[in-house]
């Protein structure tokens, strides 16, 4: 990873973004924001599953008034998203938002974008400039013959020339696109450009898998370049999914810390004593947005599952009917299969409450020794070599020979 690119911070109610504050994730509602109380419970599921700032659509006066009762009660910092119409920025001032995001595609007289501007200046409110591909001013497009990074950049570099007008710089800026190299390109452009504190987002990026894989691939390549102050995932499904996914690149990155569990899963094989999948979805969803930090492996065998996975957090692995719970590698507890995840929650649980070194010193007696035979036994009744990996290496020997 390089090292992050030095920005200027603006800040977002209580979030810092830019000058080295940490990576913040971003998500917007889908409610109607006019819907105060339905907006407000999305804002508190969003802020669970890890999101730091929200943008609410601010489209209609409705809307506007809806935030001005939203952002007292929220959780998280409050972006309104303006769209079109300058007057709608100038009331979503008013109702007391965090910050703005204005898209310099569809609001282009100088006029308006400078009293927009002015108004966000005395209040000490910042902008995002959020210049989008999709909706990129028509002048600029021809200029550049599409919607290229050189266009965007452009887009962004105007707008903020207009705010320097009128002395406001309190800025952010995204230069989204749908197609992965061109957004990739903007932003390093624009990260050569200005100093401003950069959101990075893949728009319209679509539905899971394929919309969370074309933003990895975006986000994830300017983050380890060192660019990138705030992310969105723009997918189609439910904001909960984008926030959880912004949370967990920067967690695997290691640029915030772990919040919630970070589960992994053995592939599965032919020692499988349980169905790997269908268990290790059941722990996902019941830890969902639990905020147990810890690292927490679902095994398919006992035979090698423990020490496979000895070095997460705390683990569980089948054997003939039985889970076989184990806390940094030793086996504590044995339960029934069937209550295999309920027992892993129960005991990531006990070891926040009562920390590591009290719950090993509380393991079952018997624990390793029911593991240990199990484990012959499975190996009796399957064999060494479940998997056949001594035939296929027989014949990669033989195919390599000579
Ligand atoms: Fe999973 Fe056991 Fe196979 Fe490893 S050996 S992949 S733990 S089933």
């Amino acid at each position: 990873m390089l090292e992050r690119r030095q920005t200027r911070r603006v800040q977002v109610g209580s979030v810092a973004v830019g000058g080295g504050a940490p990576i913040s994730v971003q998500s917007m509602t889908t409610t109607k924001t006019a819907d105060v109380d339905g907006t407000l419970q999305q804002i508190y599921a969003l802020a669970g599953a890890g999101c730091d700032i929200v943008r609410c659509t601010c489209n209609e006066p409705e809307a506007a008034e809806g935030l001005a009762r939203i952002v007292p009660r929220s959780p998280i910092p409050v972006v309104a998203d303006i769209h079109f119409q300058f007057k709608l920025a100038l009331a979503a001032l008013e109702a007391g938002v965090h910050a703005l995001r204005l898209n310099p595609g569809n609001i282009r007289k100088p006029d308006q974008i400078k009293a927009v501007a002015g108004a966000a200046r005395d209040r000490n409110i910042p902008i995002r400039i959020g210049v989008n591909g999709g909706s990129l001013d028509p002048d600029i497009e021809r200029r550049f013959g599409g919607a290229t990074p050189e266009a965007l950049v452009a887009s962004a570099v105007r707008e903020l020339e207009l705010f320097g007008e009128v002395g406001f710089d309190d800025v952010k800026i995204s230069v989204k696109a749908s197609n992965v190299p061109v957004m990739i390109d903007a932003y390093r452009l624009l990260a050569d450009t200005v100093d401003h504190p950069l959101h990075l987002g893949v728009t319209e990026a679509g539905p899971p898998p394929a919309g969370l894989v074309k933003s990895v691939a975006g986000i994830a390549t300017l983050l380890a370049e060192g660019i990138g102050d705030t992310i969105r995932f723009s997918l189609t499904a439910d904001p909960v999914e984008e926030a959880r996914a912004g949370r967990q690149l920067l967690e695997a990155f290691g640029l915030r810390e772990r919040k919630n569990v970070d589960l992994i899963a053995c592939p599965s094989c032919g020692r499988a004593e349980v169905d790997v999948i269908k268990v290790a979805g059941d722990a996902q969803a019941a830890f969902a947005d639990r905020q147990i930090p810890l690292q927490i492996a679902v095994m398919g065998c006992v035979v090698n599952g423990p020490g496979e996975a000895r070095d997460a957090d705390l683990g569980i692995a089948a054997g003939r009917g039985k889970g076989h719970l184990f806390v940094r590698g030793k086996i504590v507890r044995v339960v029934p299969e069937a209550e295999m995840v309920d027992a892993l929650v129960a005991e990531a649980e006990a070891i926040m409450a009562e920390g590591f070194d009290a719950r090993l010193a509380k393991a079952d007696a018997d624990a390793e020794r029911i593991a240990a035979q199990t484990r012959e036994e499975l190996l009796q009744i399957q064999g060494l070599d479940v998997n056949h990996d001594s035939e296929r290496i027989e014949r990669v020997r033989s195919a390599t020979d000579g």
